[in-house]
């Protein structure tokens, strides 16, 4: 009871356009791997992407629907990352210009009784990854760039959530609002709705934040509670010994009901 829970999402939705974000492949989940790609969307010298008119068209209801600001003027940025399940080595995103800023989620408030509001920092556009698949029988791993370009929303709310109920409605909620408005289908276990979630604790009463982790890619309802009950336990516990959190990205197992520490965040 000394201390309070702080947790942060950044969700990632898959849009339901037809085709990708900048060529008119399909965006169908599944298919016979690499079927679904072109020289755009795996980023072949001498290609250029073209902007698909309705993921403008989602993000701008996806803020509205979440009383958003929406951008008169909105860009996108190349994101360098050296990884294979992205073949042309960077992300187009949004990192300036966002399309959405300023939006908010209203949900119980589990501490202090009636609603609250959860802001939502921004809604940006961007370019989904491909996808690794690791061959447990042999050493090898596959690539698979079917899902390469297709168009997602990620959007970021601000710390604003100060438990595991209240994590899990605001999740709920921000599917029912994308649902309701026909911009994803938001199948957690297809992975349309992605979310991770940042969680620190502090002191209570304390004004300053503590250090957070970050888990990604919770797939379901249930682990984001657990996910977030265990982590803030985790981080009191070490705060207790003495010891300290450190900022890093870490791996939840729902079937262990443990995280396990991935990268340290090298600057955040
Ligand atoms: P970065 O750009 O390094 O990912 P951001 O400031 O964009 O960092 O925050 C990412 C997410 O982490 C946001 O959803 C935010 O609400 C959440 N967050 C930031 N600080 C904290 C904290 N101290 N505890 C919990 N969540 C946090
Ligand atoms: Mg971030
Ligand atoms: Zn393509």
């Amino acid at each position: 009871m000394k201390y309070e829970l702080v947790a942060g999402f950044e969700t990632h939705i898959e849009l339901a356009t037809k085709t990708k974000i900048f060529c008119s492949c399909t965006t169908a989940f599944g298919g016979a791997p690499n079927s679904h790609c072109c020289p755009v969307c795996i980023g072949l010298p001498g290609t250029l992407p073209k902007l698909n008119r309705e993921v403008v068209n989602f993000g701008i209801k996806a803020g509205l629907a979440t009383h958003g600001e929406i951008a008169e003027i909105s860009k996108m940025d190349r994101k360098n990352y050296c990884y294979p399940d992205l073949s042309k080595a960077y992300q187009i995103s949004q990192l300036y210009l966002p399309i959405c800023r300023n939006g908010w989620i209203e949900i119980n408030d589990s501490v202090n009784g009636g609603k609250k509001k959860v802001r939502i920092h921004e809604i940006h556009m961007e370019e989904d990854a491909g996808k690794l698949v690791h061959d447990e029988w042999s050493d090898c791993t596959l690539v698979n760039y079917n899902r390469c370009g297709v168009p997602l929303l990620e959007i970021v709310s601000e710390p604003d959530i100060a438990s595991a109920d209240e994590a899990v409605e605001y999740v709920e909620k921000l599917r029912a609002i994308l649902q309701f408005c026909g911009v994803s289908d938001c199948k957690m276990q297809e992975g349309s709705l992605r979310a991770d979630v940042n969680v620190s604790v502090m002191e209570k009463g304390s004004k300053e934040f503590g250090t957070r982790t970050e888990m990604k890619n919770i797939n379901s309802f249930k682990a984001i509670h657990n996910a977030v009950e265990a982590e803030a336990q985790r981080q009191i516990e070490l705060i207790e010994d003495g010891e300290k959190v450190v900022q890093e990205t870490r791996r939840w197992d729902d079937s262990k009901g443990a995280s396990y520490s991935m990268r340290s965040k090298e600057d955040a």
